[in-house]
């Protein structure tokens, strides 16, 4: 192969034809080529026509890493933002895939031939579900915050009083106080970051306010010399003040944690009404383990104000959407969520499963992979429910421990992310950790194959 140093950059078919097979649309591979032979034009040091290749292919392949595709989670977070939250079930893709792929009566009135309200049905299971009188759906849980606000706090009513313990970051770039004054509400903070009392809501509530926000402190916990009323305290407070009570939950359970795995217990919206707050608000792809929506529920009174707010127009949520929700809130109503991982609510049965299920499987996946060049063993690890939900309660679970015994853990780690598809595990000292509460069970054989493979590139590393 020739390396000697080339005096001209090659033209981008000679790289095209030398690159040969790649699954990327041509358009993104000459882009790519174009870009790669410009970044090399401004290099000072010469380069072979070998190495022009190698970087378009590096290049490929770091654009194929980037497009949106299935991983192993092996995090044993359950519900990962970073990772697309809560994967769906068989029958809820079903219900989509049939709407998808026809027409379907999205705003047609079928009985009548006219045209028909959007999402009736959806709307009055969810009120059922949530124990509402009313429902509705937007894009997710920051659009029905950012629409409850706008309803709620206008005129001479715009400020929204919340306890400063609650003016808390969800995730990336997610901050309560920007979506409030987003939404163009006047932020009134009460009390302090430990200690918010009932007066001092009832000191700053007055005849400028448009609405009591809730937040369900989701993603931390304090401990210690904390207090702040219960939500019957401050629906009391609402109710005597006649002004809304309104409760960002988060993530929203819809059955009992608590019944479920050995966690503590995550308000469920039907909860939250019963304690007299008047609209409330969750994720639709955190613990529901639906797709991607923000749920509104409480009384009709606002929910039909949200309803004819001009914005709600601009957040409403797509066919496929409201499908997949359908078919879950249905799950829910026949008690059929958490039981078949794949007919059912995958992160529900996921909170479920009995650590010795996990157990047995990472045996039989030890067993299976007979590894002489990895050290495996098995693990007590404490697996979490994450998006916010149950900050404090870790559930038992079982990981696989994975020691490389040529490569750091960090390279390793590197190697199971690069691999296809995508292993996502957790350093915890010179081991990788796969927790296998958040692997499903049919991922397991593509799992030890991945790892052989990965033992393969060990033995390599280690005879080079
Ligand atoms: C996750 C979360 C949100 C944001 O919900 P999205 O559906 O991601 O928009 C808002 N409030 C709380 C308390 C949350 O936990």
């Amino acid at each position: 192969m020739s390396r000697e140093s080339l005096r001209s950059i090659p033209s981008v078919d000679r790289v095209l034809n030398a690159i040969g097979e790649c699954d990327l649309p041509r358009p993104i591979v000459v882009a790519c080529i174009r870009d790669t032979l410009k970044e090399l034009r401004r290099a000072t040091h010469p380069h072979t026509h070998d190495d022009v290749v190698a970087l378009v292919r590096e290049n490929l392949e770091g654009l194929r890493r980037l497009r949106i595709q299935s991983v192993i989670n092996g995090t044993g977070i359950l519900v990962h933002t970073n990772l697309g939250r809560a994967p769906l079930g068989q029958l809820v893709v079903a219900a989509q895939n049939d709407v998808a792929t026809h027409y379907c009566n999205l705003e047609y009135d079928l009985p009548t031939g006219k045209r028909g309200r959007r999402a009736a049905y959806l709307e009055h299971a969810l009120a059922i579900l949530c124990k509402a009188e009313a429902a509705t759906v937007v894009n997710n849980n920051a659009a029905a915050l950012v629409l409850i606000l706008q309803h709620l706090c206008q005129g001479n009513r715009p400020q929204v009083v919340i306890s400063r313990g609650e003016l808390i970051q969800i995730g990336g770039g997610f901050r309560i106080p920007e979506i409030l004054q987003t939404s163009g509400a006047e932020l009134v903070e009460v009390g302090t970051t430990n200690k918010t009392s009932l007066e001092d809501y009832e000191r700053a509530v007055g005849a400028s306010t448009g609405m009591i926000l809730k937040v369900h402190r989701s993603n931390f916990f304090m401990d210690g010399f904390v207090s702040s009323p219960t939500t019957e305290e401050l629906a009391a407070l609402a109710k005597r003040k006649r002004i809304p009570l309104v409760e960002d939950l988060g993530s929203g359970a819809i059955v009992g944690t608590d019944e479920h795995a050995q966690v503590e217990h995550e308000p469920t919206p039907a909860e939250v009404l019963r304690h007299g707050v008047q609209l409330v608000c969750f994720s639709g792809d955190k613990l529901l383990g639906g797709p991607q929506a923000g749920i509104i529920a409480g009384r009709k009174r606002f929910v039909s104000g949200l309803k004819r707010h001009p914005l709600y127009r601009a957040l409403r949520c797509d066919k496929l959407i409201l499908a997949g929700l359908q078919a879950i809130v249905e799950l829910y109503l026949e008690g059929n969520a958490g039981y078949a991982q794949h007919d059912g609510i995958p992160v529900i049965a996921m909170l479920a499963t009995p650590v010795e299920h996990l157990r047995s499987r990472a045996e039989a996946l030890i067993e299976t992979l007979e590894c002489k060049t990895l050290d495996i063993s098995i693990r007590e690890t404490e697996a979490q429910i994450g998006g916010g939900a149950l900050p404090r309660s870790s559930i038992p679970s079982i990981a696989l421990d994975i020691k490389p015994r040529s490569e750091s853990v960090k390279t390793f780690a590197e190697g199971l992310r690069n691999s296809m598809p995508a292993v996502i595990g957790y350093v915890s000292g010179k081991s990788l950790r796969i927790d296998l509460r958040t692997v499903f069970p049919f991922q397991d054989h593509q799992l030890i194959d991945l790892l052989r493979n990965s033992a393969t590139r060990e033995r390599q590393v280690k005879d080079a």
